[in-house]
C-alpha cells in the first residue's frame, strides 16, 4: 500500500509530463471549454488534442459536462490549481534574477486567458497564442495568423492620412 501511493503520485506527474497538457489545465482553472476553444487557443491539430484530452482525462485530471449541444471540458478537481500555483512558486523561487522569465511565471494566468476578438478577421484567439500583438492608442490588439495586423495598420494609416488632411466632409471614418 505504502508503495502504490508513490505509483499514484508518479501516474499522476505523467499525465502531467507534457508542456500542452499542462497548459491545457492552465486554460481549465477558470472556465469550461469545448474542444473547438482549446484548439483555437493552443493552434493543436483536432487528432493531438484529442490525444492529450484523453490522456487528461483517463488520469482524472479534467472532466466533461454536456452544455446544451456542446461537451465542455473542466478540471477535475480544484487542487489542481492549487498545485499548479505551488509549483508555479517554486519556478519563481528557482529562476530568480532571469527578469523575463520571471515575469512570465509571475502573469496571473488569468491575464492569459480571456478570448479576445481579432478587431479584422473577427476571430476568437488567447492573447497568449496571438500571432501578432499591437498597442495603438492605449489599445492593446491581438491579431491571427493570416496577416489581419498588417490590414489593421493599412486601416489606421489611412484613416491618419484622412485626419491629418483638412476635412472636406463631416465623418471621418472611424477604426
Ligand atoms: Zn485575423
Amino acid at each position: 500500500m505504502y508503495q502504490k501511493v508513490f505509483q499514484l503520485h508518479a501516474n499522476l506527474y505523467k499525465a502531467l509530463a507534457n508542456p500542452k497538457r499542462v497548459e491545457i489545465v492552465h486554460l481549465l482553472r477558470h472556465q469550461e471549454l469545448s474542444v473547438s476553444q482549446i484548439q483555437k487557443m493552443l493552434g493543436l491539430k483536432q487528432a493531438n488534442l484529442s490525444q492529450h484530452l484523453s490522456v487528461l482525462r483517463e488520469h482524472g485530471i479534467v472532466d466533461t459536462r454536456r452544455r446544451g449541444t456542446g461537451v465542455f471540458y473542466r478540471l477535475a478537481h480544484p487542487n489542481l490549481i492549487k498545485a499548479s500555483d505551488s509549483i508555479r512558486e517554486m519556478l519563481i523561487d528557482k529562476h530568480r534574477g532571469e527578469a523575463t522569465l520571471t515575469h512570465e511565471l509571475r502573469l496571473r494566468m488569468k491575464d492569459f486567458i480571456p478570448l479576445v476578438v481579432d478587431p479584422v478577421c473577427r476571430m476568437r484567439i488567447s492573447p497568449r497564442t496571438a500571432a501578432a500583438i499591437l498597442k495603438f492608442r492605449g489599445k492593446t490588439y491581438y491579431f491571427c495568423a493570416a496577416g489581419c495586423k498588417n490590414q489593421f495598420l493599412k486601416r489606421i494609416r489611412r484613416s491618419v492620412v484622412r485626419l491629418s488632411r483638412p476635412p472636406v466632409r463631416k465623418g471621418i471614418a472611424h477604426l
